[in-house]
């Protein structure tokens, strides 16, 4: 007898479940679980160790515990103000306790006496005695046993955890004679000390100690993670077989003068930066690598040494940013860059013509833009920057080597296969992808799984550091506008940032007006103020950039438009207002305006008040702004404190995602699950040898789920 595969119980359904009837089947229906798969992958949210823990003897009052205990009796009244209120004695063998539910009628039915619940909530002395208001109730029947298993449970569905419970283990007693496949090969399961499956199903929902509940945990969550990134490393490898790239020349003469022509040296992350590049441009292959560099980390000379090595061969090279003042910036600074750099001219046999770089937004129109997709046809571009206009079918390129997608946030998907789809008589073209939000390396194994990761965790010399303060309350504002008016003083500008409000850009609109309003009344009277939002038309969003760059304007009061790419060298204030409501990554990134010259900058995060002064529960995201510039720790706290992230979109939530793995958390597994999923696909390329591997991936990726993951 084989053991049973993960699609054979996902044909299994559940109503073949003793106690299962009809209505019961329905609710499971209704909470997702359809079929034994699900039913096994249904974890516990959590695991109380009864001999140990959850005592009512052991409860402080103030402090939110979990208790177990058993009903004792349960009496319903009408308060004097007409609410019900629902009383319930309960003991265990410490002690006893009253729960109080006000509003909730229906306790009085759903407890009855005799039952086992488990309750979470704070404990107050109340007449002498402790009582818990309100707590979170679950059922837990009568269950025996040290660990009890707490599952989701959906009062709308009807459906008990002590259910859950009866029902999983009927599910493993029937499982139990064939057993589960593991799919995982023997000695990669010894060799990380990893539970063999059937025991880890067994132990995730019915352990004997917390300790075989951890191992099993272990296990099931690097089985998720593994197939993650078997996808992601199978996707990685075909696409290296499958498409033919250029081999671009990167030795040569253009890239060499376009070092020896840098007013600097490269840091010792761009040099390992653009060797990685190289490897991967000399390759028969095409690149996919995604280069991660906190602002002001040097990624353009990167960028342009990538292009510039396919220019070298002839080709031509492509920048696409996400907005048009984003890739009006890139087309100055590339231009910059490459001043009078020439490039062999084939039409003139011992000549060179200077290299050719032009900008493709929509606003280029009539002849400008006739002009530049003529010589985007003809090759005599050799390097054009754009927004998505470039990925237009009216834009032909002659011979397109290479490509470089700045995604300050991240493009989407269509966007930057469409531009790969620009192949030159099928050689793809290679391709660097850039991110200034820095990521964990974890994460981006698991977001960016299918790109090759260089990062520049090196910032420039010579950069004075931004000082970063933290400004609570009225009195601490107004030191904020007199740093800003004495900058200002000095010859420096700032930035005014004003508060996010919700998901609405009309009101965070409204509230830009209306900020800039009071600072040119009150505040900053007197200075010459510029109002920047998204409401704007793109000329009068440039007309007030370029006063500004041209210091025309003091300081500039704006929404987070201006979280992307405004570089002006002599803005060296920043305040941030209403700064909790932002993001970490996001105050990163609008941080990362200033602090762009040679002047010592400094960064200001307004915030209210606390309500009481020395309250403990500080603003955690304010703190780790003011305590570190380095994006990628604030990359590491973001994840720390938001806590679970899903990986998948919320919309391709489904089977595949991560139930019990946890990138935060498991860091070291998802590390391990990505070299076992290079091991056996280097060694198995299509998974042939694999096919209970390869069936699972099968059963349980969409092809949607795909190329969500390996498109980010
Ligand atoms: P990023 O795009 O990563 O935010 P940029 O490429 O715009 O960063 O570079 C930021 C600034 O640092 C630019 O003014 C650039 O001229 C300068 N820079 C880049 N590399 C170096 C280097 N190796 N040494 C000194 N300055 C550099
Ligand atoms: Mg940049």
């Amino acid at each position: 007898m084989t053991s049973l595969s993960l699609r054979e119980l996902a044909d299994i359904d559940v109503g073949r479940l003793k106690g299962v009837g009809d209505k019961k089947r329905a609710s499971l229906g209704a909470i997702g679980v359809d079929h034994l798969l699900d039913l096994l992958t249904f974890y516990p949210r959590r695991w109380v160790d009864r001999s140990n823990e959850a005592r009512i003897a052991d409860l402080v009052p103030g402090d939110e515990a979990l208790v177990l205990a058993t009903v004792r009796s349960v009496t319903k009244r009408t308060t004097r103000n007409r609410r019900t209120m629902v009383t319930v004695n309960v003991g265990d063998g410490s002690g006893r306790m009253e729960v109080v539910f006000f509003n909730q009628p229906w306790r009085e039915r759903q407890l009855r006496d005799g039952l086992q619940i488990a309750l979470f909530g704070k404990a107050d002395v109340y007449r002498g005695g402790l009582q818990m208001s309100n707590p979170v109730v679950d059922l837990i029947g009568d269950r025996t046993g040290r660990i009890v298993p707490i599952y989701p449970q959906s009062e709308k569905a009807q459906i008990n955890t002590w259910e859950v419970a009866g029902w999983v283990e009927e599910a493993l007693r029937r499982c139990r004679d064939r057993g589960i496949d593991d799919t995982l090969p023997d000695a990669i399961r010894r060799r990380l000390g990893l539970a063999p499956r059937f025991d880890a199903f067994a132990d995730i929902h019915l352990p004997e100690t917390i300790k075989a509940k951890e191992q099993a945990r272990r296990r099931l969550a690097f089985d998720e993670l593994l197939r993650v990134q078997l996808v992601l490393v199978l996707r990685k490898r075909a696409m290296e077989r499958e498409q033919r790239g250029l081999q671009h020349e990167v030795d040569g003469d253009l890239v060499h003068r376009f070092y020896d022509a840098l007013p600097y040296s490269l840091t010792g992350a761009q040099r390992r930066a653009i060797d990685e590049i190289e490897t991967d441009l000399a390759a028969p292959h095409p690149m996919h690598r995604l280069l991660q560099g906190d602002v002001g980390s040097g990624k353009t000379v990167v960028a342009v040494a990538t292009m510039l090595a396919a220019v070298q061969g002839g080709h031509q090279a492509a920048l696409m940013a996400p907005t048009e003042v984003l890739a009006d910036q890139h087309a100055t600074g590339v231009r910059a860059l490459l001043e009078g750099v020439s490039v062999p001219d084939p039409g003139n046999l011992f000549g060179d013509r200077p290299l050719r770089v032009e900008l493709l937004t929509n606003r280029v129109t009539g002849a400008d833009r006739k002009d530049v997709l003529a010589g985007l046809a003809d090759g005599m571009v050799d390097i054009v920057i754009g927004t998505h206009a470039l990925i237009q079918d009216a834009v032909d390129f002659a011979s397109l080597g290479a490509v470089v997608v700045d995604e300050q946030h991240r493009f989407g998907v269509e966007q930057r296969a469409a531009l790969r789809a620009k192949t030159v008589g099928g050689a793809v073209p290679d391709m660097l992808v850039m991110t200034a939000t820095p990521i964990p390396r974890t994460a981006a194994m698991t977001v960016y799984g299918d790109l090759d990761v260089s990062v520049l965790d090196e910032l420039p010399p010579g950069r004075t550091p931004i000082v970063t303060k933290w400004a609570e309350g009225p009195l601490l504002e107004a030191e904020v506008w007199a740093d800003i008016r004495s900058q200002v003083a000095d010859g420096r500008q700032a930035y005014v940032v004003c508060p996010l409000i919700g998901e609405s850009e009309k009101l965070e609109v409204a509230s830009a007006e209306e900020t800039y309003e009071r600072l040119a009344a009150n505040e900053l009277a007197g200075l010459r103020l510029g109002l920047l939002h998204g409401r704007l038309s793109s000329a009068e969003k440039e007309t007030t950039m370029d006063a500004f760059r041209a210091g025309e304007l003091d300081a500039l009061v704006a929404t987070t438009v201006i979280e992307v790419g405004v570089d002006v060298p002599n803005a060296t204030v920043m305040a941030i207002l209403d700064a909790d409501r932002f993001g970490i990554a996001q105050l990163h990134q609008l941080r990362g305006r200033v602090g762009r010259g040679a002047h010592a900058s400094t960064c200001w995060l307004v915030t209210q008040q606390r309500d009481e002064p020395g309250d403990p529960i500080g603003n955690p995201r304010v703190e780790a702004l003011v305590a570190t510039t380095d994006g990628f720790e604030l990359a590491e706290i973001d994840l720390e404190l938001r806590g679970e992230g899903t990986l998948m979109s919320t919309s391709q939530k489904g089977r595949s995602d991560l139930k019990l793995a946890s990138l935060r958390r498991d860091r070291n597994l998802v590390e391990l699950a990505r070299e076992v999923a290079f091991e056996l696909v280097d060694d198995d390329p299509e998974l042939q040898r694999h096919p209970g591997l390869a069936d699972e991936l099968d059963l349980l990726f969409s092809e949607s789920d795909e190329q969500f993951l390996a498109k980010g």
